[in-house]
């Protein structure tokens, strides 16, 4: 997952430029780095490997609690690193997260948007619309409400790189998670969307989408009701497959592989 984060980096499908070898680590001394959610799990990770090479990180989250301890962690491995509370549905704690890093860090390079929330398990037609406005606010717009706000200042700093954290539920809906995978798909259009408006200014836009990894986020999910995450590994594992064919534009396969998906439930 982190190789994939890094390697968005330094890698541009959209317009062929900047390609390196993925055997090489980035430099990225001088950049300005924002994380959002940032505080645990795949973000905490994800700002600690900008900041290994060398970033400015700036690492943020809903609780002041968690972006305290996540900052001391950060600077007791010497990344230089600031942090603010920010929930991402929140307009005026985007524009502060957005405000603060241009005082203190001078600008902006690489946006991270990593923040989702998945407030409803089961079946999709139990799904109210309270739902589906905190699941698309939080996983969907306010990604592009952020990409929107970095622009004007990667612009100034002659481009930059958006990665959008979604998922391999976006690619195949995961079993009880319906309105969150519908998110995760969205957010493989929103990039798709926005890279080639975006590389005009030298802006790359990539989306990763992980995997199953053991975090919080996906306990939550394990806890809940007669869920049984090996029931879902040879979607996932199919997904990844197609997703790395797609990546090497052999979209008839693609097509193939999702036609032949079942999971057991
Ligand atoms: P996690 O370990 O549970 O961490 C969640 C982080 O998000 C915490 O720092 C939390 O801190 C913060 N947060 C929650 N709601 C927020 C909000 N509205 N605004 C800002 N920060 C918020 O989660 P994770 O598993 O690393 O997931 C990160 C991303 O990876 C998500 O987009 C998720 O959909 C995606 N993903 C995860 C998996 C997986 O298996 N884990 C698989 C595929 C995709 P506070 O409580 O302080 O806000």
């Amino acid at each position: 997952m982190l190789k994939a984060v890094t390697r968005c980096l330094w890698s541009n499908p959209v317009a062929g430029r900047r390609m390196l070898s993925h055997h090489i680590s980035p430099n990225l001394s001088g950049k300005v780095a924002i994380v959002t959610a940032s505080t645990d799990g795949i973000g905490l990770a994800a700002a600690e490997a900008l900041g290994q090479r060398g970033a400015h990180v700036v690492v943020s989250s809903r609780r002041q609690t968690n972006v305290d301890k996540a900052v001391s962690l950060l600077r007791s491995k010497n990344i230089q690193v600031i942090g603010t509370t920010c929930n991402v549905g929140k307009a005026e704690d985007r524009e502060k997260l957005i405000n603060m890093t241009i005082e203190q860090c001078g600008g902006v390079d690489i946006l991270v948007s990593n923040a989702a929330v998945n407030p409803f398990f089961g079946n999709i037609l139990e799904s109210t619309e309270e739902v589906w406005d905190k699941i698309l606010g939080v996983n969907v717009k306010a990604s592009f409400l952020l990409t929107k706000l970095v622009v004007p200042h990667m612009e100034k700093r002659g481009g930059g790189s958006v990665v959008i954290v979604s998922s391999v539920a976006g690619y195949q809906p995961m079993p009880s998670l319906g309105p969150y995978s519908v998110s995760k798909t969205a957010l493989l259009g929103l990039t798709r969307a926005l890279a080639p408006d975006l590389a005009q200014s030298n802006i790359r836009v990539n989306c990763v989408a992980p995997g199953i990894i053991k975090t919080r986020f996906s306990a939550a999910t394990r806890a809940a009701r007669g869920y049984r995450w090996r029931d879902c590994v040879p979607v996932l594992r199919r997904s990844l497959v197609h997703h790395r064919r797609d990546h090497h534009c052999n979209r008839r396969h693609e097509l193939q592989t999702v036609k032949g998906l079942a999971y057991r439930q």
